[in-house]
């Protein structure tokens, strides 16, 4: 998609700081860390949101679990703890129009909502 931050990160077009990469699902740092450990976890494939996922994406988002459940091993979080989040929509304050779930971790997180 054109003008999508996230589809030019997969292009390679704007840098990112990779943690994990195949051919349908790309991991990489946050540029503004939440906790010390915050990855985001996108499908290569443009989709704006989890509205917009559909039952054709089903596999594609079982992948995403799967390599969330990998890179939180990786980076050391997998037995201490982590938060798999997806924002949809302007109450939850979504501010990329292209799905991903952030992988936080790496401290005791506090309360979602307060
Ligand atoms: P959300 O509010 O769920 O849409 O989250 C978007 C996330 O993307 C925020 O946590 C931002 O810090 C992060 N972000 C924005 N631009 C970049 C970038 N160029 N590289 C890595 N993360 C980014
Ligand atoms: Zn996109």
């Amino acid at each position: 998609m054109d003008n999508c931050l996230f589809c030019k990160i997969v292009e390679g077009s704007i840098p990112s700081n990779k943690v994990y990469e195949d051919d349908r699902v790309l991991v990489f740092h946050d540029i503004q860390p939440a906790a010390p450990v915050h990855v985001l976890v996108i499908p290569k494939k443009h989709i704006a949101s989890m509205n917009d996922v559909a039952s054709e994406d089903f596999g594609l988002i079982g992948e995403m679990h799967r390599v969330a459940q990998e890179v939180a091993k990786k980076l050391g979080v997998a037995e201490s703890g982590y938060r798999l989040i997806n924002n949809c929509g302007p109450d939850s304050g979504q501010a990329v129009a292209h799905l991903h779930y952030h992988l936080i971790g790496g401290a005791k997180l506090g309360a979602l909502v307060q």
